[in-house]
């Protein structure tokens, strides 16, 4: 179990939410393997690879801005596909600079056809990533690495097997994988979880004021109650265990069943977690 930090948005990952994560991992009764290791430190690696992506022609320039971007792109879909404007356009990103006056963003050349492959939740998946994405930044035009790129290095680096995370990334797998087999990295296995909702269906997330551990945690709710109620949603409890609230962590990792999770979204609200202890 590796905790890594994806830290790369420099102005969001402030120390101070690094170790909040921290403490509240500890509250619920988590542990992992060696130290927590911070993308940031490996900033010169993952540059190297999408240079040397860049030198095999696999990569290009792009100079293109969020606005072009937004108005080349079909207006459907919350992903727009790149319609492959700056491909073939530079030498590098030394002219690329010097005829537009910007610097530029890095983007993987795609061809066509569908990638493979097996999730263990969500099974086989055949996504075209040509006719979907198109051409992906690799590097970003401020030249901070684009996600794709960071998170294969860096699995590559940690010597992870096995990968963990919501199903609203499995479409990026294949991005991966393209990523993977051009700088000949290894490619972990992959189990897409469903994501937890609120009542309306949104994703909880912690910009809609879903309450964070922090706030639970000051409110007076338990670890115990919490790691309970994360077995009940995703159907962990067994019928005769119905109405039971708490539970450690420990227990759950012992009995912890990835086939019960299952593929279907999970409504949640959190509200209940309080209802033992008010605040
Ligand atoms: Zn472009």
């Amino acid at each position: 179990m590796v905790l890594r930090f994806d830290d790369l948005d420099r102005a969001r990952a402030h120390r101070q939410y690094i170790d909040s994560a921290l403490r509240d991992l500890t509250w619920l009764g988590l542990d992992w393997d060696g130290e927590p290791v911070l993308e940031s430190s490996r900033l010169e690696r993952i540059e190297a690879r999408a240079l040397e992506l860049l030198a095999r022609g696999l990569a290009y320039p792009c100079v293109c801005t969020r606005g072009e971007l937004v108005e080349i792109s079909a207006p459907h879909g919350a992903e727009p596909r790149y319609s492959g404007r700056c491909r073939g356009r530079f030498q590098d990103l030394e002219s690329a600079k010097s005829e537009t006056g910007r610097s530029a963003a890095l983007r993987f050349g795609v061809e066509g056809g569908a990638v493979e492959f097996v999730d263990e939740n969500f099974g086989p998946q055949s996504i075209d990533v040509a006719a979907t994405v198109g051409d992906f930044p690799i590097r970003r035009r401020d030249g901070a690495p684009a996600y794709q790129l960071a998170v294969v290095v860096d699995d590559d680096l940690d010597g992870v097997t096995e990968v963990v995370r919501g199903r609203d990334l499995l479409e990026s797998t294949a991005r991966q994988i393209l990523l993977q087999r051009a700088l000949g990295l290894s490619k972990p296995t992959t189990f897409h979880v469903p994501l937890i909702c609120d009542p309306s269906g949104k994703r909880l997330a912690k910009r809609d004021q879903a309450r964070s551990l922090e706030e639970l945690r000051k409110a007076g709710a338990r670890p115990e109650r919490i790691v309970g109620f994360i077995a009940e949603l995703t159907g962990q409890l067994d019928a005769s265990e119905a109405g039971r609230k708490e539970m450690t962590s420990e227990e759950l990792r012992a009995r912890f069943d990835p086939k019960k999770v299952g593929t279907e979204d999970i409504i949640a609200s959190a509200s209940s977690l309080l209802e033992d202890n008010p605040p």
